[in-house]
């Protein structure tokens, strides 16, 4: 039973039930669950780890609820750079064809380093496409090796362009095929236990690239199988009017009558709900997964974030596929959330104390992980250490709330389950300069004619 000792936080921010920031604070872990938190007098002197934080401040690890591993592939796309979404997409599906098994590990292996190394210690994806035999297996291998808890949907697209959908044909796969593939990562990689380092979840692409009876189906069977939910919805104006021109509706009248809401469900985006729609999520405890860098790149729109906060809708951050943002820090994209209400609704429209929940206990609520997103006894010990004595923050008043304002946005040490991903500013689970070597080599062979 390995116990890990932090001591002498400038600030350590619990994210608890009163929002406690204990000065000097510390936490004591066991076997990767915390015993006890509190300041230095209060904690042991000894351990088997001890993590000095002087001149740090420790929150819980943040937590991305969205994201496309695979995109990291295909950054600062020349053909992609300035379309809006559904233009975005066609000029990058015909890349996305030429991916494989060892495009789909090595690419979650850099973004989940690159999530790690901003303080991130559960993530989210969403693969949707898997061409030349690619399976969501690859990506399951590359966070086991990494250490960053996966919650991994099983994404799908079964509408081609020759059926009137978005996609090339190529990227789609015939529903059945789908909903047996579904099956088998359930059965073979979901963690329903406390705990858990990898969790599976049901994720047809979106209303454009898949059937209702998909949505339907995948719906039952996620129900059956007792795993979360999670697609794309309300992402912009195309967005409605597809929906509106194919399906007759809304799109949350879309998924309330296919079984898409609930607290087992979360939707990307959502920039485009409406007061109606907002109400129908907060009713059925349906979760949204905000990206606001995504949502400003492609033009989408402003989320009406702070409206289904004050509504009690549960809302996580997601940096979205790296295609679309073009990064993975996720510390600036709980920046940006706070930025974008205040573009929208004014300097009060969001705290940077409030944006940093969002990042933590918002993300642990969307993906239904009750152990996870605070700093107190009982939760698992997630949590990133930031250094606060750099340029960026010389001068703060107030160093919480400096993490949003100023920065830094690379953690010095990122611990999941109790242990250390990131440590001095490095990842030390993996060699990621051999995984960048590697990923640069693969997406130099996607940019070949
Ligand atoms: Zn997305």
């Amino acid at each position: 039973m390995p116990t890990l000792l932090i001591r002498n936080a400038d600030v350590l921010v619990t994210m608890d039930g009163t929002r406690r920031e204990i000065a000097g604070g510390g936490l004591l872990a066991r076997d990767g669950v915390i015993e006890a938190v509190g300041p230095a007098a209060t904690l042991p002197r000894e351990a088997d780890e001890i993590v000095d934080a002087t001149g740090c401040v420790v929150t819980p690890g943040l937590i991305n609820t969205h994201h496309h591993m695979y995109q990291n592939l295909t950054r600062a796309v020349p053909a992609g750079q300035d379309a809006l979404l559904f233009g975005w997409l066609q000029a990058l599906y015909p890349i996305w064809t030429r991916i494989g098994p060892d495009e789909v590990r090595i690419s979650a292996l850099v973004a989940l380093a690159e999530l790690a190394l901003s303080g991130c210690t559960t993530a989210s994806d969403h693969l949707y496409i898997f061409p030349n035999g690619a399976r969501l297996d690859d990506e399951i291998d590359a966070a086991r090796e990494i250490g960053v808890r996966l919650h991994a949907t099983r994404g799908s697209m079964s509408i081609g362009e020759s059926d009137g959908g978005l996609p090339p044909d190529a990227l789609t796969e015939p529903e059945p095929d789908i909903l047996d593939d579904c099956i088998r990562v359930i059965d073979a990689f979901h963690d329903p236990n406390a705990g858990a380092m990898i969790r599976v979840g049901v994720a047809p692409c979106s209303p454009f690239s898949v059937s209702r009876e998909l949505m339907r189906d995948s719906a039952l069977l996620a129900r059956d199988k007792g795993v979360m939910m999670h697609t794309h919805l309300a992402e912009n104006d195309e967005d409605i009017v597809h929906t509106q021109e194919r399906f007759g509706c809304r799109p949350g009248q879309f998924a309330e009558d296919l079984g898409w809401t609930g607290d087992d469900v979360w939707h990307a985006h959502c920039v485009k709900l409406d007061r109606a729609e907002i109400d129908l999520f907060a009713r059925s405890g349906t979760g949204v997964a905000h990206c606001p860098c995504s949502n400003m790149r492609l033009g989408s729109g402003i989320a009406p974030v702070r409206l289904m906060r004050d509504q009690g809708v549960k809302v996580g951050i997601g940096v979205d596929g790296s295609a679309s943002n073009d990064g993975a820090d996720l510390m600036a994209e709980a920046r940006q959330a706070m930025l974008l209400q205040r573009v929208a609704l004014g300097a009060d429209a969001m705290s940077a104390r409030e944006a940093l929940e969002i990042a933590t206990l918002g993300g642990a609520s969307v993906l239904g992980r009750d152990d996870l997103g605070s700093l107190s006894p009982g939760k698992r010990a997630d949590f990133a250490v930031w250094p606060v004595t750099g340029i960026e923050t010389s001068g703060t008043w107030d160093p919480v709330a400096a993490l949003i304002l100023c920065g830094p946005h690379r953690a010095r040490d990122t611990y999941v389950e109790g242990r250390a991903v990131v440590r001095g500013g490095q990842v030390v689970t993996t060699d990621l300069d051999a995984a960048m070597r590697l990923h640069r080599k693969l997406a130099a062979r996607l940019m070949e004619p």
